[in-house]
Order: structure tokens, then C-alpha cells, then sequence
């Protein structure tokens, strides 16, 4: 009997330490999105190579207790270097990505830009701080003012990053595509934001954002959601990995292939994570031009109407039988980024980015709600930005 007592404690103690490890380590909590291996195959058929930089507006809150987790400005921006290094495979450790994922290693041309102005229009810099006396975060609080958190900046506009005090062992989370809109976003614990100032070995090199903008791209975990060798990410180039890896093994292997161990989507420490794939960077950009399409900011895309070079070739003719449509023409053979519609005085009435567009495919623009007047039609290729004035009649 008392041997058996003996088994028991030590038992309950084991799970106890293993418990713990796990939540010290756990680099965050994510409910899968829903999205099926299928779905996310058709995504891939859209190459990434040969595309154009997206930036991403983004606002980061900033709530806090006291001083310390009031995290300066310049911690933020560290953590912006971090995010669009990985995102462009410019980080300075990709050369320890190992010899056999290089090829696999992708620049996703994704880029992460502080919002310039808030969701009424007001001049910003995309940082807000919020006192609260709210304790260590364990749910969702974090996103509504009233509870001790952060309202939201509109989340079709805006990717959201609440920077607080998390609940213990949780470093950080992210919500995927199609979440509700006052809960989108990320959250991420003040001791592993940044490079600088309250960043904590060993996760004080920025990757946990890194790891939960993935999540909120629609990406997995390399492991898929069980773990085992029957599940999977859903993503062709990353390999089948049984379960989560939290240490910086060289050469680990499971499911009879090396695992990713520096992938992003793993839980290594900081220092250990080097990579994104090019199946992985083609499912976060398509995520980005579909579902989460608003948070693009086109003003890079579209230059001001004062800026575009007037290209005498470009030819903007009204569709037989359609008042107000459209048909572009003589554009030069090239990829299309983007078209606008200016107003007489310089106003941008519309922006629309266009993903994969050939100039020499059928291009059509409908001014339908549009009253009479001028107007400049703008194409921006990858070369060129073209602008046509026409006179638009109903
Ligand atoms: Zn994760």
C-alpha cells in the first residue's frame, strides 16, 4: 500500500514538473483555423516568386500596470526591424539556415508599416498606451476597454498587436482568419517584444510576433494541431513533424524526414528560428489578398497623382453599350500591381490592388456611381505607373 502511495506522489509530482516545463516553454496558445488541407493546396498554386512587397498596416496597444511594462517606443521599432527581416529573409541569422532547407527558405515580400493615422482619420504613429489595473491577462479582456484592455482599431483596416501583461507561461497568441472582428489580432506578453528594454532571455530576439503573425496568416504549426505522423500543417514544403520541438537540435528527425527545426511555426527559443517556407510565405500572402485584405496598405502601391509619369501609350475606351464601363489598353507586357481612379483635383476615389494580373490580359474598369466629370485612371505595373485623363460621360 504504501508502495503504491509512493508511485502515486511521485506520479503527481511528474506530471506536476512536466506541467510546468510545457507552460514555461509554450510560446503560444492558437486554435487552428479552419481550413482544409485542400484549400490551402489551391492557395500554393499562386507562386511567390516575382511579386511585389505588400505592407501591412499596423497598430500596436500598449497596456500596462507601471513603468516597466510600459515598453518605449524604440522597443516597439525593434521589434518592427525583427518582424520585416523574417518577412524578408534579410535577418542576419538566415546564413544558419541548414544546408538542406535553403532552397526551401523563402523572402514572403511582406512588409510591416506603423499606422499613420487612426481608424477616424486622426495623425497617429501607431502606438496607443492604455493604465489599466487589470492583472496578468488569461483571456480575452485584453481586446475591450471596458474589461481592463484595448478597444480594437478596426480590424479590416488594422493588425491589431495588444503588448500587456500575460498570464504566466503564455508568451504570446494570435487569432486566425475569419475570427470575430473585435477579438482579431495578436497578443503578445511585454517580456518578448522587441530586442531591448523588457525582452527576456531567451525569448528577447522578437520572434514570438514573428511566429503569431504567421498564425494570424492563416499558418499552423509545423506539427499540424495532434501532432503525430498522420497530421500535418497542410503546407507541401515544410515535412511531416510528430510533435512541437522546443529545443535547437541541428539534425532532429521524426516521420522519417529531418524536422524544420528553425522554422518560424516551431517553439524553439528565439535564436534558434530562422525560416519561413515558400509554401508557407504563398499561404500567408494569399490569406493577406483575400480574407484579410483591408489591412494592405496601398498607398505604396498607388502613388499620388502628382507623382505618376503620364505614359502617352496607355489608352482608357469606353465599352460599346456600357456607359460606365471601361477598357484599358497599351500597356507594356508586365505584371499589374494596381489601378486608381483619381478626381479632377488629385482626389484618390479608388485604389484596387491586383494580384498576378498580366497587362495583356482584358483589363476593364466600371465607373458606375460616378458622376460626369474628369478623371484620371492610373495603372501601376511593376515597371510603371501609367495615368489617363478621361472624360467620363453618362
Ligand atoms: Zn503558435
Amino acid at each position: 500500500m504504501k508502495k503504491i502511495d509512493r508511485l502515486y506522489i511521485l506520479f503527481v509530482l511528474c506530471c506536476a514538473f512536466i506541467f510546468q516545463l510545457n507552460a514555461q516553454e509554450r510560446r503560444c496558445s492558437f486554435d487552428a483555423p479552419n481550413i482544409t488541407t485542400e484549400h490551402q493546396q489551391k492557395r500554393q498554386m499562386t507562386e511567390i516568386e516575382d511579386l511585389e512587397i505588400l505592407q501591412v498596416r499596423v497598430v500596436f496597444h500598449v497596456v500596462y500596470q507601471d513603468g516597466v511594462q510600459n515598453i518605449s517606443d524604440e522597443q516597439i521599432f525593434s521589434q518592427l526591424r525583427v518582424l520585416n527581416h523574417d518577412y524578408q529573409k534579410t535577418n542576419s541569422d538566415s546564413v544558419n539556415i541548414p544546408e538542406i532547407f535553403k532552397p526551401l527558405a523563402a523572402n514572403c515580400k511582406l512588409q510591416f508599416v506603423l499606422a499613420q493615422q487612426d481608424e477616424l482619420g486622426i495623425p497617429s504613429n501607431g502606438i496607443t498606451r492604455t493604465q489599466t489595473t487589470h492583472g496578468p491577462f488569461g483571456n480575452n479582456d485584453i481586446h475591450f476597454t471596458e474589461l481592463g484592455g484595448k478597444d480594437a482599431w478596426n480590424t479590416e483596416k488594422y493588425l491589431n498587436i495588444w503588448i500587456c501583461n500575460l498570464a504566466p507561461g503564455v508568451l504570446g497568441y494570435a487569432t486566425p482568419p475569419g475570427t470575430a472582428k473585435e477579438e482579431d489580432g495578436v497578443v503578445i506578453h511585454y517580456e518578448n517584444i522587441g530586442t531591448l528594454g523588457s525582452a527576456k532571455i531567451p525569448y528577447e530576439g522578437g520572434r514570438t510576433l514573428t511566429h503569431e503573425v504567421g498564425h494570424y496568416l492563416g499558418l499552423q504549426h509545423i506539427w499540424g494541431t495532434r501532432g503525430g505522423c498522420d497530421d500535418d500543417d497542410g503546407i507541401e514544403d515544410t515535412p511531416i513533424q510528430a510533435d512541437a520541438i522546443y529545443d535547437c537540435s541541428e539534425s532532429k528527425f521524426s516521420c522519417g524526414s529531418q524536422d524544420m527545426v528553425q522554422n518560424f511555426m516551431n517553439l524553439a527559443e528565439d535564436d534558434c528560428l530562422n525560416f519561413f517556407t515558400k509554401g508557407q510565405a504563398t499561404v500567408m500572402r494569399s490569406v493577406l489578398l483575400n480574407e484579410r485584405q483591408g489591412v494592405i496598405d496601398t498607398s505604396s502601391l498607388v502613388l499620388s497623382i502628382n507623382k505618376g509619369s503620364f505614359a502617352g501609350s496607355l489608352s482608357v475606351v469606353p465599352l460599346r453599350g456600357q456607359k460606365t464601363r471601361y477598357e484599358i489598353k497599351g500597356l507594356e507586357n508586365s505584371s499589374i500591381k494596381s489601378i486608381a481612379v483619381f478626381s479632377q483635383s488629385g482626389t484618390n476615389l479608388l485604389s484596387r490592388y491586383l494580384l498576378g494580373v498580366k497587362s495583356s490580359q482584358k483589363l476593364e474598369i466600371d465607373l458606375e456611381g460616378y458622376p460626369e466629370g474628369i478623371y484620371f485612371i492610373q495603372v501601376a505595373t511593376r515597371e510603371k505607373i501609367y495615368t489617363k485623363r478621361i472624360l467620363h460621360l453618362l
